[in-house]
């Protein structure tokens, strides 16, 4: 099976009530996780390549290595995205790899450090849905700025200084006509989100659940939701590691999510912990042990039983023969024809 559109993988999502994970490659052992969980729990899924990614492991590299797990496992559908565009340009040259959706995060500057202004943004973000739905790639959009950094990327900060306000979300999602938003609820990027055990009140749910009333037909995206499980964690410092106490987004605040439109959820930080707490054990267990194989079949095991756990979790595990992917040109004509078209004036209006 070709890669698949991540607009139909979510629009099936919603029709299925379910969440379909999102998850963070940079190499080959990083693909096989992901695709061995989603054999093991027959998921669709969503693998994204952040900028640091790319250049981390080459794009040809990265492409090549996600067209093989799709060719490999044609029974998954399986879409390729970008994960934190930060330009017209790197989007341009995502779609033009091959990607079948990108995101492009105007909410910060090119710099991926500086927010940027509402007009900025939605100019940006409209420039690239432009490019990308004529040629049937998907777009996720960012409005808000989420806190924390990740791989370069980020405002720093709390998750609360720029929470994601209701009315210009309805604005931006008129303005660019994107298929997914990703909102700021006071989720972070990186292990360190929270300094004690959130409660219910941690996250803005009242605004996740104002936007999705609003925007019904608009995925919404759920950035920085890792849930830094305390075993992950443990077991990093059991061998030598040394994690400060901290506390992820709770599974049950991104289910409640799910419940409000949220179709897509990133998940990085517990795939780094469960890698590298598999690593350190073998290394600690074993010095005398030097052929790489040796520690990255168990840090591969490891990722890929958290990344079927969040399978499970999300509701996506037992989905993936719902349906039947279309090929990219049916979703050029899409959006070509305004079937696809998410403008709430204009799907409202359907
Ligand atoms: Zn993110």
């Amino acid at each position: 099976m070709p890669l698949v559109s991540m607009r139909q993988l979510l629009d099936e999502a919603a029709k299925g009530g379910y969440g379909v994970g999102a998850f963070n490659v940079n190499d080959m052992e990083q693909i096989q996780a992901i695709m061995g969980a989603a054999v093991e729990t027959k998921s669709p899924v969503i693998i994204q390549a952040s900028r640091g990614a790319r250049q981390f492991a080459q794009d040809r590299y990265l492409y090549h290595l996600i067209l093989a797990a799709a060719e490999l496992h044609p029974e998954i559908p399986l879409a390729m995205h970008l994960d934190h565009g930060n330009s017209f340009e790197t989007c341009k040259s995502a779609i033009e790899l091959g990607f079948t959706s990108v995101m492009m995060d105007g909410s910060l500057k090119a710099d991926g450090k500086t927010p940027s202004t509402f007009e900025e943004n939605v100019e940006v973000t409209r420039q690239v849905v432009d490019f990308a739905h004529e040629r049937g790639i998907t777009v996720e959009g960012e409005i808000g700025v989420l806190g924390g950094v990740e791989d370069g990327h980020g405002a720093g900060g709390s998750g609360l200084d720029h929470v994601t306000d209701p009315d210009q979300a309805v604005e931006f999602a008129e303005r660019t006509g994107v298929d997914a938003l990703a909102i700021a609820i006071g989720t972070s990027h990186g292990a360190y989100k929270f300094t004690k055990k959130p409660d219910g009140s941690v996250l803005k749910m009242d605004i996740l659940i104002a936007i999705h009333k609003r925007l019904p037909q608009t995925h919404l995206v759920m950035h920085g939701s890792s849930s830094v499980p305390k075993d992950l964690q443990d077991i990093i410092n059991k061998y030598g590691g040394k994690l400060k106490e901290t506390w992820g987004v709770p599974v049950e605040e991104i289910q409640l999510g799910i419940r409000n439109g949220v179709r897509k959820i990133n998940v990085d930080t517990d795939n780094r912990l469960a890698i590298t707490g598999a690593i350190r054990k073998v290394f600690a267990e074993t010095p005398e042990k030097f052929d790489p194989r040796d520690y990255l079949k168990p840090a591969r095991e490891a990722m890929q039983k958290v990344v079927a756990a969040r399978m499970n979790q999300f509701g996506q595990a037992g989905h993936s023969a719902d349906y039947t992917p279309l090929p990219i040109s049916a979703m050029i004509e899409g959006y070509k024809s305004g079937k696809l078209d998410t403008r709430p004036s204009v799907a409202g209006a359907k």
